[in-house]
């Protein structure tokens, strides 16, 4: 509990807006790898939330730097149990625009991942077969059939993780061949971070290009055109992603997941080998 609020959910989420109409107060929440001022805590209709405001702690650098560890024991720390995150992804489908909103149901890693293991925490692998809270996710689903836009669920979102570039054109064929409906860099490995300490975890994901737009844009400047803006204004594609997490605070119907706290791997009778050997 921090400043006697319980908080109930965690959003990962970049609305100034928001943090301003509800006078979420900003808080500091302290976490093994330092502090995070990025916090604000409130209520909104009536839920008690804590956003952090994006993944970014002071300065933007590659995806593999974001300290993602950081992030999730701050939410851990923060006693929330349920963390929604809210991404700006590229496009893979040619048929889907820039600013199609999906709810995500899968995730695809393709990423250099690595962790930073504390030795002295008790080592398991997450469980990832389902990499999003079912719970959670259909309630935003929920919400989201309410928008006056149409919302694609049961997403699947490739993680293109750890290093500075967007996708060229033959990853996104490949991924478009797969069925896969977006890419980006963040939502792994927070959802695996989020599993690990038995956190449910849900996403929702707002498209910033396509990859028509990418293909005009770069013959636009190969014809030396006067370069057209091609990406819509982030800030109205996010306004997307905040509309259907404020329907889903307004309709919440809070609920005790039992699933994804026990969805660990826990193996408490580890030994590098059996004690019988010491002597
Ligand atoms: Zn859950």
């Amino acid at each position: 509990m921090i400043e006697n609020l319980k908080v109930e959910i965690a959003i990962i989420m970049r609305d100034d807006e928001i943090i301003k109409k509800n006078n979420l107060k900003r808080i500091t929440i302290n976490t093994s790898f330092g502090p995070v001022h990025r916090c604000y805590i409130g209520k909104i209709f009536d839920v008690s939330v804590l956003i952090i405001y994006g993944r970014f702690n002071g300065e933007k650098v590659p995806s593999n730097q974001i300290n993602f560890q950081q992030t999730i024991e701050a939410v851990k720390n923060s006693g929330a149990k349920k963390l929604i995150g809210t991404f700006v992804v590229g496009g893979i489908n040619p048929s889907m625009p820039q600013g199609s909103v999906y709810i995500l149901s899968d995730l695809v890693g393709c990423g250099g991942y690595s962790i930073n293991w504390n030795q002295n925490d008790s080592f398991h692998n997450a469980e990832m077969f389902e990499p999003f809270c079912e719970e959670l996710t259909k309630q935003l689903n929920i919400s989201a059939r309410k928008m006056s836009f149409p919302v694609k669920e049961n997403a699947t979102y490739v993680t293109f993780y750890g290093y500075p570039r967007i996708e060229t054109k033959k990853e996104l064929e490949f991924y478009n061949s797969q069925g896969w409906d977006v890419v980006g860099q963040t939502c792994d490995p927070e959802a695996t971070l989020a599993r690990l300490n038995q956190i449910c975890y849900a996403g929702v994901a707002v498209q910033i290009d396509d990859p028509n737009s990418r293909y005009d844009y770069i013959k636009n400047l190969k014809n030396n055109n006067k370069k057209e803006q091609y990406v819509e204004s982030i800030k109205s594609c996010r306004k997307r992603t905040s509309q259907i997490v404020l329907q889903f605070l307004k309709d919440y119907k809070r609920f005790r997941c039992d699933i994804c706290s026990k969805m660990s791997r826990k193996n408490n009778n580890f030994r590098e080998f059996p004690d019988e050997f010491y002597e």
